[in-house]
C-alpha cells in the first residue's frame, strides 16, 4: 500500500440526493428539503466539506425549482457554516437552460456537465449550445464549475473551454465511473484520466473522482490513494454492501474519511477545501 500523498488534505463530497434513488431503494434518501438539511448536517459532522444537491418536488420526483435550491441553500448555510454548497446542473432534473435557472442564487459551485453520452435507460444530452449557456451563467454568477467527466472526451472539453475563458480559473474536474453504458470503473482508465488532467491543466490541479453504486468505495479508494478528492452519498449508492442498506449519508462520509485514515490523509476542513479550489469566502 502506498502513502505517497500522506499529509495532503482530501476533500469529501457528499452527494445527497440525487435524481434517482427513491425512498423504496432506501429509505434515508433525503427528499424534502428538511430531510436535505438533517442528512447533509449529519454529513458535515462526519467530515464532508462539499454537498452536492438537486433538489424533489412534492411527489419526489426531481425537479430544477429555484425557488426548492433556495430554500434548500439557504437553509444548509444556516447550519452548515463554511460548507460548499454544489448546485446540480444535471440532466435528468429539467431539459435545456432550466437546468441552469438556480444558479442566479450563486451557489460555491455547480455541476456541469460538458458532453453527451448515454445513460441506463436513454440518452444524457449535453448539447454544445446549452453547455456553452450554463458556463457563461457560472461564469457571470461567480459560481465554480464541477466538471463531470463521463468520457475522456469531456476532460479535452474542459481543457478547451478553460482556454476560451469559458471557465473561471482552472477546471475543477470529476472522474466519474461505472454509470451502465457510461465510463465503466476500469483502473487503467482512471490513470489515464489523472494523467491526462495533469498534461492539459497542470502538474498540481487538483481533480476528484465518483464511482457509482457498490464501485463507489473501489473509486474511492483509488481517488485517495492516488492524491485525489472523494466523492460519496445517497445519490451514487445506497448501500454499505450487497446485503446491507446504508443507514445514512453520513455513514457513507465516515466510510470515505476511514480511507483517508487509512492512507494517513487528513480530511480537508470547509475552509481548507474553499481555499484548494480557488473558491471565494464565506458570505458574511
Ligand atoms: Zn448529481
Amino acid at each position: 500500500m502506498t502513502k505517497a500523498h500522506a499529509g495532503k488534505p482530501c476533500i469529501i463530497c457528499v452527494a445527497i440526493t440525487g435524481s434517482v434513488p427513491t425512498k423504496a431503494d432506501n429509505p434515508a434518501v433525503p427528499v424534502t428539503i428538511s430531510e436535505q438539511v438533517e442528512s447533509t448536517h449529519a454529513a458535515f459532522e462526519a467530515g464532508a466539506s462539499i454537498m452536492h444537491a438537486h433538489v424533489r418536488d412534492d411527489e419526489g420526483k426531481p425537479t430544477s425549482d429555484p425557488e426548492r435550491f433556495a430554500r434548500l441553500k439557504e437553509a444548509v448555510e444556516a447550519h452548515c457554516p463554511g460548507m460548499i454548497i454544489q448546485l446540480s446542473t444535471g440532466g435528468r432534473s429539467g431539459a435545456g437552460q432550466a437546468r441552469g435557472g438556480m444558479l442566479p442564487l450563486r451557489p460555491d459551485m455547480a455541476s456541469l456537465s460538458v458532453g453527451s453520452n448515454n445513460f441506463p435507460t436513454r440518452v444524457y444530452e449535453n448539447p454544445p449550445d446549452l453547455v456553452d449557456w450554463l458556463a457563461a451563467e457560472m461564469l457571470s454568477h461567480d459560481v465554480k464549475p464541477e466538471i463531470e467527466a463521463f468520457d475522456l472526451s469531456h476532460i479535452f472539453k474542459a481543457a478547451e473551454m478553460a482556454a476560451k475563458g469559458q471557465l473561471a480559473g482552472k477546471p475543477y474536474v470529476q472522474f466519474v465511473m461505472g454509470v451502465k453504458n457510461a465510463m465503466p470503473v476500469d483502473r487503467e482508465v482512471f490513470d489515464f484520466y489523472i494523467r491526462t488532467v495533469h498534461r492539459l491543466l497542470g502538474a498540481d490541479v487538483p481533480w476528484c473522482a465518483a464511482g457509482i453504486g457498490q464501485n463507489q468505495i473501489v473509486v474511492n479508494d483509488w481517488a485517495i490513494s492516488s492524491g485525489g478528492h472523494a466523492r460519496t452519498g445517497l445519490e451514487d449508492n445506497v448501500r454499505l454492501d450487497k446485503a446491507t442498506l446504508a443507514p445514512s449519508n453520513a455513514a457513507l462520509v465516515a466510510r470515505a474519511v476511514a480511507i483517508c485514515e487509512k492512507y494517513e490523509r487528513p480530511v480537508a476542513t470547509p475552509m481548507q477545501a474553499r481555499a484548494i479550489l480557488g473558491l471565494r469566502p464565506v458570505a458574511a
